[in-house]
């Protein structure tokens, strides 16, 4: 699949490739779709400046392709990219704004903030500070109410022991030093990204 380029510019989405959102909307020509192609970082032409740019050319910010995809009538391109920082030139990660963190990342965020404050009262801190064999024995607790809701058909029950669960998880996560980032990596290389997409994806090909 490649773009067709007779119609003028090509408007392009870049999508954050982990996080499926919304980074920036820029344009290409067909060189710069060709300088794309070859660097593996995302070149624009741009419409301000009337002159083929790459992203992150003085900032750094390149935006490193993941995969490339026309939408349903070959005329928008989809790229999914990994920024190497903020893509926006206000500093913020997305044009359109401060990206909200997924639920989980922000709980991993709190409790790894309330892990270091002096607080008494946070009950994260308390589990943090009584050890691994406090917090692995929450951990199966909450795990067997979840089971027990689950057996139960008891809905409501299910979706806050599923949350207790997952609390508790995040601060056995701290407690081992392991990041949400390196499991979603894991899960990521077991399901490809491409296989986001329902029905047929016209990706471009070397991608
Ligand atoms: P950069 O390509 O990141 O080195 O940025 C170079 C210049 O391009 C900046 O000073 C901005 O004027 C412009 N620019 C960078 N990123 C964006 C963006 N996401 N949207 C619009 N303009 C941008
Ligand atoms: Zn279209
Ligand atoms: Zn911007
Ligand atoms: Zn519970």
């Amino acid at each position: 699949m490649k773009p067709d380029f007779s119609k003028g510019l090509l408007p392009v989405v870049l999508q954050h490739w982990t996080k499926r959102t919304v980074l920036m909307l820029g344009y290409m020509n067909e060189e710069a779709f060709e300088k794309t192609q070859q660097d593996g970082v995302v070149w624009f032409f741009s419409r301000s400046k009337d002159r083929l740019w790459k992203k992150g050319e003085s900032s750094g910010n390149v935006q490193h392709v993941k995969s490339m995809a026309l939408d349903c009538d070959d005329d928008t391109l989809l790229v999914q990219v990994e920024p190497a920082g903020p893509t926006c030139h206000l500093g913020t990660e997305s044009c359109f704004g401060e990206v909200t963190p997924e639920p989980l990342q922000g709980l991993e965020t709190t409790v790894a903030n309330r892990a270091k404050a002096e607080d008494e009262s946070s009950y994260t801190r308390y589990l943090l500070k009584a050890g691994i064999d406090k917090i692995i024995k929450k951990f199966g607790e909450e795990s067997f109410e979840v089971a027990i809701a689950a057996k139960n058909r008891d809905r409501g029950e299910v979706v806050n022991e599923t949350a207790d669960l997952l609390y508790h998880l995040t601060v056995l996560l701290h407690e081992q030093g392991v990041s949400l980032r390196e499991v979603e990596d894991v899960l990521h290389a077991r399901h490809a990204v491409k296989n986001n997409f329902k029905g047929e994806r016209k990706d471009i090909d070397k991608w």
